[in-house]
């Protein structure tokens, strides 16, 4: 058996990349999550596996859990809701990283840290590559989670070259997708949810500031190619995200006719700091992943998560 340890495995990423791990008959997954923004309805099909446990607990603590492979997803990833305790999500980025390194030291574990585009702040380089160092303000309100996760990556570089500690790290670019908590405030659950709800479209700004999306089954799919199709000296960083780019206008308009909705469209003041355009350049990715690239299109994507949300809500 392949024993392998999801943190913030209720999560929006954590839960649907358990589901798909426990797909092989050969693993048995546990999932650590302390239910900050994760919920255990996301878990509600794991939880019918014999191969599944969940454990209710903090990444901020030391689980001695026994395991070969970790994946490393625990942090609250919206903005809104990772600045609602800025020290808190630092100190998840950090003690949950050590915590972690630590177990994979412990058991001879490799482990996947889930970081981020945001450790590209707001680009000057564009697309984002992945030798490109980034433009974080390191005292704005977004520092929490961007510093938090960058020096993470350097607790996965320093274990590596200090104690040979096995790592992979991803930076994931924005996705989407089943298992988003509508009230996270990201950008295409609010839409989607304004939407179908007849209530104005919240469009942060002008507009016209970028990202791109990729939809949860495509990075899931980089994720496990990464973990499992990768030699052990490749360590990454590696990009997983959808190379195309969108303005949230063109968001807005994709939503309003996907879902038929009348809802009219009101400008809010832009968040500090909010990186005015993103865009995942994925070479490195598709050359050392199979070939791996976003098989799921925006409009494709969207027509599924508009299916979820009309469900759900
Ligand atoms: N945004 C928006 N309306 C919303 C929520 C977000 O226009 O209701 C904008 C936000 O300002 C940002 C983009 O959409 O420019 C993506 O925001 P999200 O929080 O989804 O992700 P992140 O900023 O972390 O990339």
């Amino acid at each position: 058996m392949n024993r392998i340890l999801v943190t913030g495995g209720a999560g929006f990423i954590g839960s649907n990349l358990c589901e798909r791990l426990l797909k092989d008959k050969n693993n048995y997954v546990v999932a650590l999550d302390n239910l900050y923004t994760g919920r255990l309805s996301n878990l509600a099909e794991c939880m019918k596996s014999d191969r599944f446990e969940f454990i209710e607990g903090d990444v901020q603590d030391f689980h001695d859990i026994p395991c070969d492979q970790i994946y490393n997803a625990a942090c609250p990833a919206s903005p809104p809701a990772y600045q609602k305790s800025p020290t808190n999500t630092t100190k998840t980025c950090i003690f949950g990283m050590i915590n972690m390194l630590e177990l994979a030291n412990k058991y001879n574990a490799t482990v996947m840290q889930f970081s981020t585009s945001e450790v590209y702040g707001d680009p000057e380089v564009h697309p984002q590559v992945e030798s490109y160092r980034g433009c974080v303000n390191c005292t704005g309100i977004r520092s929490c989670y961007d510093e938090g996760k960058r020096c993470a990556e350097s607790l996965c570089f320093d274990y590596n070259r200090e104690f040979g500690t096995k790592i992979k790290v991803i930076r994931i670019f924005n996705t989407y997708g089943p298992k988003m908590d509508p009230e996270d405030g990201r950008v295409v659950s609010n839409f989607i949810i304004q939407a179908l709800r007849g209530e104005p479209i919240t469009v942060y700004g002008d507009g016209t500031q970028t990202r791109s999306f990729q939809y949860v089954d495509d990075l899931v799919e980089g994720i496990i190619r990464m973990m499992n199709d990768t030699p052990e000296e490749f360590t990454g960083p590696i990009n997983l995200g959808n190379p195309g780019e969108f303005t949230m206008l063109e968001l807005a308009d994709l939503v309003l006719k996907m879902t038929g909705s009348k809802s009219e469209l009101i400008y809010k003041p832009l968040p500090a700091d909010d990186p005015t355009r993103r865009k995942a350049d994925i070479s490195l990715a598709k050359e050392k992943l199979n070939g791996w690239e976003p098989r799921i299109a925006l409009r494709e994507g969207l027509e599924r998560s508009i299916a979820y949300f009309r469900e759900i809500i």
